[in-house]
């Protein structure tokens, strides 16, 4: 397999590296250093890396379904030697801290046990239809998938979307963020040098209004998964209706963690640090967080001292807290405190960039702000909670629910028919009660509101990436005869 050398990288189709005419720079945002030069995948490219995708499809798809789940699981089990270069290589280009990465790309390996094992379990049902007739339903795989992937967690995201379209019969073109291409090109190289046949999982980078257009409105695509931004998911949303294909969308959130007075603060605490994880950088993180009026200040204080504690430095370096991917992004996050602060809201500690290369931002909580304040509605997308003070379990509901997205919430509460109660009222498709974060390849993941559309992960999303055939066989005319049975 050509492999390039690691400061130059382009398209990977059919199981090699492409040259490209053009390319772009990769940052290390821990310190502004251009690390990588990657090619852009033109259009040409991205139609070679369709082309291919389809022919390799047949092939995977005409497997036994057992067969197919055999390769991915042991796929998996061999990229289990690749964790710490795939991991290295994502905290570099995106800044996250070392452990975290190897962490993260670990539970990344377990979609290929959960739906390896899936695989000869596709299975239809026979309908009791009218008449002397057979009818029964088999699921299909569509065909090719674009996956268009964010740079927060590229390779545990890319895994998300590309394994079950894999293990239902798909073979995937996909699209990395140009902020981090490198750990999904790498990953790709590995994965097929651990057995995905080549040709079925094809890399495309590029920016994505051109590479990422091209991919997701070339009307051979069969499916796309976006993960990414609401403006971003909303263009491919129309795209995918262009070609009326099914197309699944994970965009961001603001969800809110609600702690009751009898919550195990301990636990609460220690759990609501796990937001400043990847610099806040989480589209699930529960950046609100509503503390109720009679712990709040032992509370509020606690999470201060804890934070504090937390080192700031490159994540390589395996620090606390990492840079946020871009200098743009540190700026956006400076507008929204600075803003918050000049509206009266109070700083219980950090609140300002950090003064070194590399773009550092302190862990901050903010409180006093109004609902429906810039910093409590939009996504920060950085290393910032803000705290709210409530008295009451129905206003704290209406509170939570005041946001235009439902990714995720948590509830903190030592009573369980208050937990379900608070549960069923949230307006979110997944909630956590007295865990922060929990999520697993086994349970359905996905957005009320803007936060998406469709769902990844689980059994759910083998639905998505098959297609559901119904046939009906007549049995011919029957005489009549009842047989004792
Ligand atoms: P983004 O929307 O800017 O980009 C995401 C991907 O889409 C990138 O690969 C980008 O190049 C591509 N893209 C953008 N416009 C496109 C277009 N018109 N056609 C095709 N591709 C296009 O988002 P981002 O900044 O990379 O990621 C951060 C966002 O992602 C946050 O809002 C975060 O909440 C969200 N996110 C959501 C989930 C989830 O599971 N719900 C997970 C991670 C991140």
């Amino acid at each position: 397999m050509a492999s390039p050398a690691a400061d130059d990288t382009g398209p990977f189709i059919n199981g090699e590296y492409r040259s490209a005419a053009e390319t772009f720079d990769i940052e290390n945002p821990s310190t502004g250093e251009t690390i990588a030069t990657v090619g852009i995948a033109d259009e040409e490219t991205v139609d070679d890396a369709i082309e291919t995708a389809r022919e390799a499809q047949r092939e995977w798809a005409a497997l036994d379904a057992s067969e197919r789940g055999r390769v991915l699981r042991r796929v998996g089990e061999r990229l289990t030697d690749s964790v710490d270069e795939l991991a290295e290589l994502e905290s570099l280009e995106m800044g996250r801290p070392i452990g975290q990465s190897n962490g993260i790309i670990t539970d990344g390996l377990g979609y290929f046990e959960y739906y390896g094992g899936l695989c000869d379990k596709i299975q239809g049902e026979t309908i009791p239809v009218d008449g002397n007739r057979l009818d029964y339903t088999q699921k299909e795989p569509l065909g090719v998938s674009a996956q268009i992937i964010p740079w927060n967690a590229a390779v545990m995201l890319g895994i998300r979307g590309i394994v079950p379209a894999l293990a239902a019969g798909n073979a995937v073109v996909a699209k990395p963020s140009s902020e981090a291409p490198l750990s999904v090109l790498k990953f790709a190289e590995l994965a097929t040098e651990a057995g995905i046949p080549e040709g079925l999982f094809n890399v495309v980078p590029g920016p994505g209004s051109r590479t990422g257009a091209t991919l997701t409105e070339d009307p051979r695509i069969d499916e796309i998964t976006f993960t990414g931004s609401v403006t971003g998911g909303t263009m491919v949303g129309k795209a995918a209706m262009e070609n009326v294909i099914p197309v699944s969308l994970e965009l961001g959130g603001k969800s809110p963690s609600i702690v009751f007075e009898d919550a195990d603060l301990d636990a609460a605490i220690e759990d609501t640090l796990k937001v400043f994880f990847n610099s806040g950088q989480v589209c699930f993180a529960t950046t609100r967080v509503f503390v109720h009026e009679e712990i709040y200040d032992e509370f509020t204080s606690r999470l201060a001292a804890a934070t504090e504690s937390m080192s700031i430095g490159p994540g390589i370096d395996g620090h606390d807290i990492g840079p946020v991917i871009s200098a743009d992004a540190l700026d956006d996050i400076e507008e929204y405190v600075s803003t918050a602060k000049a509206d009266g809201a109070r700083v219980l500690t950090g609140g300002s960039v950090v003064e070194r290369n590399g773009n550092y931002f302190e862990p901050t909580l903010i409180d006093s702000v109004d609902d429906d304040a810039p910093i409590s509605c939009e996504e920060v997308f950085g290393p910032v909670i803000t705290l709210y003070e409530f008295s009451d379990e129905t206003e704290v509901i209406r509170r939570a629910n005041d946001t235009e997205y439902g990714l995720y919430a948590a509830v903190w509460t030592d009573t369980l028919d208050r937990g379900h109660r608070v549960a069923n009222g949230l307006e979110a498709g997944t909630v956590a009660i007295n865990e922060f974060p929990a999520t697993f390849p086994q349970a359905p993941f996905g957005g009320y509101k803007k936060s998406g559309l469709g769902r990844e992960k689980g059994i759910q999303a083998i639905d998505h990436y098959t297609q559901l055939k119904n046939v009906v066989v007549s049995l011919g005319e029957s005489d009549g005869t009842v047989f004792d049975k």
